[in-house]
């Protein structure tokens, strides 16, 4: 380790100098191709979704709502419920100690791994980057400190084994993205979705990028929770139901035409159907329909499998042209 970069985890320093950490997922993905096209995969193209799915899937009518219960707790009342789980807790102790023995005790057989020391895997994740990227590229983040100009948007989940920057080799400053629960962009709505709608809009409007990605991936949880939940009814999740339930166009539409296949066949099927109704819904935000409109914009859909490693990219022909009036 060079001594910037010992000096960089002086106590005193260490917060600040982790504002440039790059994304960095531990899990390789070896077998990752160049690969554009699906080749070995036993699952066919996108073609299915490539041409006409969009409007084939309405993109959903969303009403924007206030439900009663949103955010209605307060503070005092989140830290009184804190403090009576604490209490219970201690109820707790002897139990609880007992079962600390019994763990300390695993812990301290010979095969068993040294305990997972969070503090230390993230001081030595940003040594490694400090020192290897860092440190050895000052042009770049010279330029960076100047400011930003991805050329990039790029919407993808949230789970850990699919890091866009990780998966494309995106390099700080090419990309601006957005990760949640199945990579979902959902309608426009300033009540509903702000978060997503204040990342476009920045996106599109500031940043100017040309080009937006949604990708999907391989046995995605949130699109597997999306084709398992019932369509109606009360939920039993606070958020996810509700937030997977954008992509409902999609799971219809493969139920109708795959409905005979295995429900993880139907999940492949689905993970890449939603990510065209999230290249609809991109639709509805009108910065976004002016890009594209005046070329300055691009839309793309891509799935990326990472169990047979290879990363499928399309287009989708929006039929911009104007419309011929009668
Ligand atoms: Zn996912």
């Amino acid at each position: 380790m060079s001594a910037t970069a010992a000096a960089a985890f002086a106590p005193s320093n260490f917060t600040t100098s982790l504002r440039k950490q790059t994304s960095s997922s531990s899990i390789c993905f070896a077998r990752l191709t160049n690969n554009s096209h699906s080749s070995s995969s036993a699952t066919p193209p996108p073609s299915l979704i490539r041409n006409h799915p969009v409007f084939a899937a309405p993109t959903p009518v969303i009403t924007p709502s206030w439900r009663e219960d949103m955010g209605s707790e307060s503070y005092d009342e989140a830290i009184a419920a804190l403090k009576k789980l604490l209490s219970e807790k201690e109820e707790l102790a002897p139990v609880a100690a007992a079962k600390i023995d019994q763990i300390t005790a695993q812990l301290q057989t010979p095969d068993t791994k040294p305990a997972f020391d969070p503090v230390e895997r993230i001081k030595t994740g940003f040594a490694k980057f400090k020192t290897e990227k860092y440190v050895t590229n000052p042009a770049l983040y010279e330029e960076l400190s100047k400011g930003q100009s991805p050329k990039f948007m790029v919407f993808a989940c949230s789970d850990s084994r699919v890091c866009p920057s990780h998966v494309l080799d995106f390099q700080p400053g090419e990309a601006f993205v957005v990760r949640n629960v199945a990579n979902i962009v959902p309608p426009f709505d300033k009540v509903k979705y702000a978060g997503v709608g204040s990342a476009v809009e920045y996106a599109v409007l500031h940043l100017k990028v040309e080009q937006i990605v949604v990708i999907g991936h391989s046995k995605c949880g949130g699109i597997k929770g999306l084709m398992t939940f019932p369509d109606e009814g009360p939920t039993s999740t606070d958020f996810i139901e509700d937030w997977v339930k954008v992509g409902l166009p999609a799971k219809t539409k493969v139920k109708a035409e795959y409905g005979s296949l295995t429900l993880d066949d139907q999940c492949v099927n689905c993970e890449k159907e939603a990510v065209n109704v999230s290249l609809a819904n991109l639709l509805t935000y009108p910065f976004v329909r002016n890009g594209l409109v005046n070329k300055t914009l691009a839309l793309k859909g891509a799935h990326y499998d990472f169990v047979n490693g290879t990363f499928e990219l399309w287009g989708l022909d929006f039929s911009l042209s104007p419309p011929t009036s009668a």
